[in-house]
């Protein structure tokens, strides 16, 4: 990434293609500067009130019209970067937008790199670290339940709970340390009981973090299903009837094998990713049994496994190895004249449906969303960890602080004590930003999209 602050940077904020509007972001110093040489309205943007529109058109460098347009005139520290911020909202198209964006970068501007204008807020106090990934975040969120636990996250909510504990950790650690620098004064700030009792503390509230990952990988990534069953109990015709169900298709896995075929739904807001698996079976071809043994693979790593039987066959259905919350599905109930139901037998859901008429189906989904409800458990009112890099930053600030506890108890050197918990601050002050590298900062920026 370039040096920043010093040029003014300029993109294309909104998706290219076809829309009615469309929106061109300019910051930097010279934004105002920059505005004034494209734009031609009644008054001068250098000239007007902050956080006002105005109505006019851009031209060239020859004075020729390219769009009218509205200019949204933002002066800093009052915008999203921090900086003096102009946007231009043109009419949407390609060619427009493009025109647009030549224009503005002939008056000297910098084409923006990804993240660039969120990476100036985070430089510039607008954002800290966990809020500026929650931007991207909430950009690809494909369900209701992750936006809303990204939107949590801009607002601030796992930052304000990290630096509370973070301060905690250093307030420990001052105290530690003046009572080491001062050993005549008898300065007994704290005991060794109630340091104890501070610091384990701190460490309930990072478990805390540190277990709420697993359930929110569900929000993040979806709930897994594989629907297994042997040959012909209907697992396609299920699968199938799962999807045509479901309004909002989320993604049609590519590179999808002969053995397994994957599909998302969204069921609540929750994602389902769905596995058709090959039928689970033994089988002495052995091109079969390579596909078998695949789709047991996929069954061990799913969240759930949906048995399929054909009603009244269950006893013969060979159950997969593995200790996956199950789901029964007594299939093709149209042939015995069956009603659909759902029933908790043995501490397992068990539902009565048929895959060709679709009667049922309901429950099945019903179903679906109370085990993955129940998978994600008490963890979904406190605040998420939802991504990987938080989690491990979380990981670490653990062991850390796990070794300190040990050091306390095992009467070592305070020294020792106040070194490790003074490592779990300093690892916790990575996520907020507080504590920081060039290299993460990149890391983190450059899988934005250009313009935000
Ligand atoms: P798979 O081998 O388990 O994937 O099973 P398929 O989905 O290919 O279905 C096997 C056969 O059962 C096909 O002929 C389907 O039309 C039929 N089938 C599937 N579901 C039902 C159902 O609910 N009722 C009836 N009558 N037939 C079904």
């Amino acid at each position: 990434m370039h040096v920043m602050n010093d040029d003014t940077i300029v993109a294309i904020s909104t998706a290219l293609g076809e829309g009615a509007i469309a929106v061109i972001r300019v910051s930097g110093k010279r934004s105002l500067e920059v505005a004034d040489q494209v734009f031609r309205g009644k008054v001068k943007p250098s000239k007007v009130a902050a956080n006002t529109a105005h109505f006019g058109k851009i031209v060239t460098n020859e004075n020729e019209p390219v769009d009218q347009v509205i200019l949204t005139v933002l002066k800093g520290p009052k915008s999203y970067t921090g900086e003096d911020t102009v946007e231009i909202s043109c009419h949407g198209g390609i060619q427009t937008t493009r025109a647009i964006l030549d224009v503005v970068l002939q008056t000297g501007t910098r084409q923006a790199e990804p993240g660039e204008f969120t990476k100036r807020a985070f430089l510039n106090g607008k954002l800290d670290l966990s809020q500026a990934e929650a931007v991207a975040d909430m950009i690809s969120a494909k369900t209701k339940k992750s936006q809303k636990a990204y939107l949590a996250q801009l607002n601030g909510s796992l930052a304000n709970e990290v630096r509370r504990i973070r301060n905690s950790l250093l307030d420990m650690c001052s105290r530690i340390e003046l009572q080491l620098d001062f050993p005549d004064e008898g300065l007994e700030i704290s005991s060794s009981a109630e340091l104890l009792s501070s610091v384990e503390e701190a460490r309930r509230s990072i478990v805390n973090f540190v277990d709420s990952y697993g359930s929110s990988k569900i929000v993040r990534d979806g709930f897994s299903i594989c629907i297994a069953g042997p040959p012909n109990v209907g697992k396609s015709s299920l699968f199938n009837a799962l999807i045509r169900s479901d309004r909002a298709i989320v993604s049609e896995v590519p590179g999808t094998t002969r053995d397994f075929i994957e599909e998302s739904i969204q069921i609540e807001g929750i994602l389902f990713r769905l596995f058709d698996t090959a039928g689970i079976r033994s089988s002495s071809d052995p091109v079969e049994a390579m596909g078998i043994s695949r789709s047991a693979g996929i069954a061990a790593e799913s969240d759930a496994i949906c048995l399929v039987c054909e009603e009244g066959y269950l006893g013969e259905t060979e159950v997969p190895v593995v200790s996956t919350q199950r789901l029964f599905v007594h299939n093709k109930i149209d042939l015995t004249g069956m009603s659909p139901r759902r029933e908790l037998i043995n501490g397992n859901e068990h539902v009565f449906l048929s895959a060709k008429t679709e009667v049922g189906i309901g429950l099945l989904k019903s179903a679906f969303l109370d085990v993955a409800v129940s998978a994600i458990g008490e963890h979904s009112e406190s605040i998420p960890v939802t991504s990987s890099r938080h989690f491990s930053i979380f990981m670490d600030a653990l062991a850390a602080i796990n070794s300190g506890i040990s050091s306390l108890k095992n009467h070592a050197p305070m020294e020792f004590v106040s070194m490790d918990i003074r490592a779990a601050a300093n690892k916790l002050g990575e996520i907020t930003g507080e504590v920081t590298t060039e290299e993460v900062l990149n890391n983190i920026f450059s899988k934005f999209c250009i313009g935000k």
